[in-house]
């Protein structure tokens, strides 16, 4: 084999599908920009991604991408040719007829083999010393795929593997079973890669991890983690712009940037969750370095619709941020991950900020289930983060986790209860439960009534039996109360499904379906049902005061304090009768109007 090296350290980073097609990835601009300020390197990076989309087209990739386990399932015939019937099984299974009917398996299996191929091919492999692949979800298969097919062109090349997908015990797992990898970066990226580089730059050698397993472990990599991410130069999206450019040449796309305000979550304790794996301690931006990372982004590339990638923003410094974006003359667009929030000016301010839509961490409308989920928040938060967003113009998707072990009958009949409160607002997804690796559930398993820790039965279709039992996996499945939680959760399956129908259908989008007007002495609601006429109630005088006081959760003492002379008796019968009629909620001694003030 000749080697092309130049005397100058060359990386090549690589991020594959099922990346979001419209978006640059932030891993590989931010490591780009980290190591060719510390280091005299190059560092190439390529986003395959966009050659897969290109060939199956963009409406496929887009119904691919959004489902976390049809791309996996469209690589593994490609490393592991006797899986083809489950992948195809699977893949059939995890999508609807109608997506099923566009989409098919083989066809695209073969599509994404010759593009992989088509790809290498131009890329002068040999002209590295090292090459990494970043792994987020829905990457593991493509990647562990292509790195195969790198060994086979550029064999002496290392690679190395990093991302959320290769933390911790996963990380060690992959690199015993797959010879492709040579290193692991264990945790965040850049000072790790940057060690790897250094130490290759001072002393290139084979990759020999193999012959010698005593060396495994300093084959993974864990080093300090960056302890101000405001001294991060800005992530470099060039290399994408000129791919897409060129890949999508007579279909101009208009990116979405990905922005990072933080890194971690400032809560990290949701017992579901395994989403912070690779970082140690949480740490964030401030409001200043985010606004000029913006403006630089939104002047080099000529871009105004943003993504934050924050597991959840930041409160304080996002504030201040938005406090300053929303004087700028500028039409910018984004979209963001919460907690709930119930402030109504800080949504307000969100909102003329440009932010349009939200995912929020809603998870459940049962208080007890809140609890065992440690979400610190309760379904009057959610309802109130809900109608608040609604007001505002701003989408919420968020998801309800069903089937979670251990949940009750009446944690049944309090779900069910509350989904007709939450009628009016864009409907939830329902999400079941899976086990995440090393969350606090899976490190307490037995808590939560589960009795042992499995494969998950998608990744069966996925890899061949040998791997079965020694690597890890983000997403596991259990033996516990599954069979049972399956069918207890069924009702709310029905009722979520009503919810978002009775959306779908209804006519004027723009008007909210649960809305009042006020008259000044009076207000009138308008409520909408699936089926009739929209109701009308006309609330007068201090019922009005009461209703636009509980815009936001108010506690009776708070409404006894701010209406002298209202008696407790008068007060709890008008909650309880416009709690009946769902123009109410009231969570022990909270309550809040579910209303949403419109002026048309
Ligand atoms: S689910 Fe969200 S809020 Fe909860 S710990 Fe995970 S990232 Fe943080």
């Amino acid at each position: 084999m000749t080697s092309n090296r130049s005397s100058h350290f060359r990386l090549a980073l690589i991020s594959m599908p099922w990346s979001i097609f419209n978006r640059p990835s932030i891993q590989l601009g931010c490591l780009k920009a980290f190591l060719e300020k510390e280091m005299r390197c190059q560092v190439d990076t390529f986003h395959p991604y966009l050659n897969i989309a290109e060939a199956v087209g963009i409406d496929a990739y887009r119904r691919i991408s959004s489902n976390s386990w049809a791309g996996e399932a469209l690589f593994s015939p490609l490393l592991f040719p006797p899986q083809q019937d489950k992948a195809r099984e699977l893949f059939s299974s995890v999508l609807s007829k109608k997506e099923q009917s566009h989409l098919h398996f083989d066809n695209l299996v073969d599509l994404i083999e010759k593009t992989c191929s088509d790809w290498i091919n131009v890329i002068e492999l040999n002209q590295y010393d090292l090459i990494g692949f970043s792994i987020c979800f829905n990457q593991l298969l493509p990647s562990l795929y292509m790195a195969k097919q790198v060994k086979m062109i550029a064999e002496e090349v290392p690679i190395v593997f990093g991302g959320s997908s290769c933390t911790g015990r996963i990380g060690r797992s992959l690199l015993h079973h797959f010879p492709e990898i040579d290193y692991i970066v264990d945790g965040e990226g850049e000072k790790s890669l940057l060690s790897i580089c250094r130490s290759l730059k001072e002393s290139p050698q084979k990759p020999g991890r193999q012959e010698n397993p005593a060396k495994s472990h300093e084959s993974i990599i864990r080093t300090d983690e960056i302890v101000d991410i405001n001294e991060l130069p800005y992530p470099d999206y060039r290399p994408y712009f000129n791919e897409i450019a060129q890949i999508f040449s007579k279909v101009p796309i208009i990116p979405t940037l990905p922005l990072e305000f933080s890194r971690g979550c400032w809560w990290n304790k949701c017992s579901f969750c395994n989403l912070n794996l690779q970082w140690k301690k949480y740490r964030m931006k401030n409001a200043g370095r985010m606004v000029q990372e913006t403006a630089h982004l939104v002047q080099q590339y000529k871009c105004i619709n943003f993504t934050f990638t924050d597991n959840t923003l930041p409160l304080k410094e996002t504030d201040d941020y938005f406090k300053i974006i929303s004087r700028q003359q500028i039409d910018l667009n984004y979209f963001a991950e919460i907690r709930a929030i119930h402030q109504p000016e800080r949504l307000k301010l969100y909102r003329r900020g440009g932010l349009s839509t939200v995912q929020v961490g809603i998870e459940s409308l049962s208080n007890s289930l809140l609890q065992k989920m440690a979400k610190g928040t309760t379904v009057i938060d959610n309802i109130a983060t809900m109608k608040l967003c609604a007001e505002n113009g701003i989408l919420v998707e968020g998801n309800l986790i069903t089937e979670f072990p251990t949940t009750t009958n009446e944690e049944i009949e309090e779900t069910l209860t509350n989904l007709e409160f939450v009628l009016p607002y864009h409907p939830l997804t329902p999400a079941a439960f899976f086990l995440g690796h090393e969350s606090p559930i899976h490190k307490n398993y037995g808590k939560f009534g589960i009795n042992a820790i499995l494969v998950h039965y998608k990744t069966k279709k996925l890899f061949p039996q040998r791997y079965h039992k020694s690597l890890k996996h983000l997403v596991n499945s259990y033996r516990g109360d599954r069979t049972l939680q399956h069918r207890r959760w069924k009702p709310v399956y029905q009722k979520i499904a009503q919810w978002q129908s009775f959306h779908k259908m209804r006519k004027n989008k723009e008007k909210p379906a649960l809305q009042y007007r006020d008259g000044g002495t009076f207000l009138i609601i308008r409520q909408e049902y699936p089926t009739g006429l929209p109701l009308q109630h006309r609330l007068k005088g201090l019922s009005r005061r009461i209703y636009i006081f509980c815009h936001t959760p108010k506690t009776m003492n708070d409404i006894l304090i701010n209406f002298k002379g209202l008696k407790e008796e008068s007060l709890v019968t008008f909650i309880t009768e416009l709690c009946r009629k769902r123009l109410m909620f009231q969570e022990n001694d909270r309550v809040l109007s579910l209303a949403v003030h419109h002026t048309t």
